[in-house]
């Protein structure tokens, strides 16, 4: 076994580190920034070189950082990085030992994605994936008719004199939205971001991710008019004192899981948008075929449906438990 779990995570004996560890370890190698993969308190940081910014404001210091691509010796292990299309600096981390090579995908999607570079295929003999949409009914729609319906949304509530507030993850999600909605800031009216995604926002700025100025607008004066503007917030701020500051107000949410109508209703949000990071099912099907991989261990949601399905098709398959807190939300 090139990479097998332990008690802090996924561990490589040969190289004596772990993959997005959930308890602190000595030598950390990081699929990407978001909150079930990557747990402060490690010694040490490596990630893939665009993921520098978010995974240091993360953790709270500096990372290691190796290019897509590029090969280091860790021990008797050769460790690469490699593009998953899932947000900024996320990487699919290829192991090679003695010949034989494990992927561990870490969180990946398959369309263009402005803000990260295209997932890449890295053929293996074990491809560890993740299946988080791991269910014949997740089947995306094309993200720009996503996208364009946020616009058109957004641009509606405008003309009505209305605030939209459209509530994202803090990292991924917000600026890839924003990203393509710069183009429209000025024509449909003003963006904002709530303080939780400003350093988020700031990490990817930085990391020369164009987005629009976004400011606080807790930082507005008191009688700053909303309306028509665009407000980001994370989830979390629904329900909350700081929503009282848009007068005429619209909400919206984008995720993957809107596509579920229970937890549209129960989130009591005016319009869900499915608008995924993730790898749907036809993705995860595809992918498992274009690795070549003639093991699969899925990982990280339903893996039950993924594993019986790839046995049926005369597949080794096997699940894994990610971490001790499966349903972790993402952020
Ligand atoms: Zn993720
Ligand atoms: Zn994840």
């Amino acid at each position: 076994m090139i990479l097998a779990p332990d008690d802090k995570g996924l561990y490589c004996p040969a190289g004596d580190f772990h993959i997005d560890p959930w308890r602190p370890v000595k030598k950390a190698i990081i699929t990407h920034a978001h909150g079930d993969h990557a747990r402060p308190g490690s010694k040490s940081y490596l990630c893939a070189l665009p993921g520098e910014r978010p995974l240091s404001l993360r953790m709270g210091g500096s990372v290691q950082t190796l290019a897509y691509g590029e090969r280091l010796t860790i021990g008797n292990a050769t460790v690469s990085f490699h593009p998953a299309g899932h947000v900024l600096g996320s990487a699919q981390i290829r192991v090679e030992v003695g010949g034989e090579v494990w992927v561990v995908s870490g969180d990946y999607k398959r369309e263009p994605d402005s803000t990260c570079e295209l997932f890449e295929i890295v053929e293996c003999h074990t491809f560890i994936t993740e299946s988080t949409f791991g269910l014949p009914i997740y089947r995306w729609q094309p993200a720009d008719q996503i996208l364009n319906d946020i616009r058109s949304w957004w641009q509606g509530n405008a003309k009505d004199g209305k605030t939209s507030i459209l509530f994202c993850y803090v990292m991924g999600k917000t600026q890839r939205i924003m990203a393509y909605l710069k183009k429209y800031e000025n024509d449909i009216g003003k963006i904002y971001a709530h303080g939780a995604l400003q350093q988020m926002n700031e990490a990817y700025r930085q990391s020369s991710v164009a987005l629009p100025t976004a400011p606080n607008p807790v930082d507005m004066e008191a009688k700053h008019n909303f309306s028509g503007a665009l407000i980001f917030a994370p989830p979390s701020a629904q329900g909350t004192p700081w929503m009282r500051r848009f007068k005429k107000q619209v909400t919206g949410r984008a995720s993957g899981w809107m596509r579920v109508r229970g937890r549209r209703r129960r989130l009591a949000i005016d319009r869900g948008f499915v608008l995924s990071d993730h790898a749907d099912w036809p993705q995860l099907l595809q992918t498992i075929a274009d690795t070549g991989a003639e093991r699969i261990i899925a990982t990280h949601g339903s893996t039950a449906t993924l594993v019986r399905f790839l046995r049926e098709q005369g597949l080794a398959a096997e699940a894994m438990v990610s971490t001790p807190w499966e349903e972790a939300e993402e952020m």
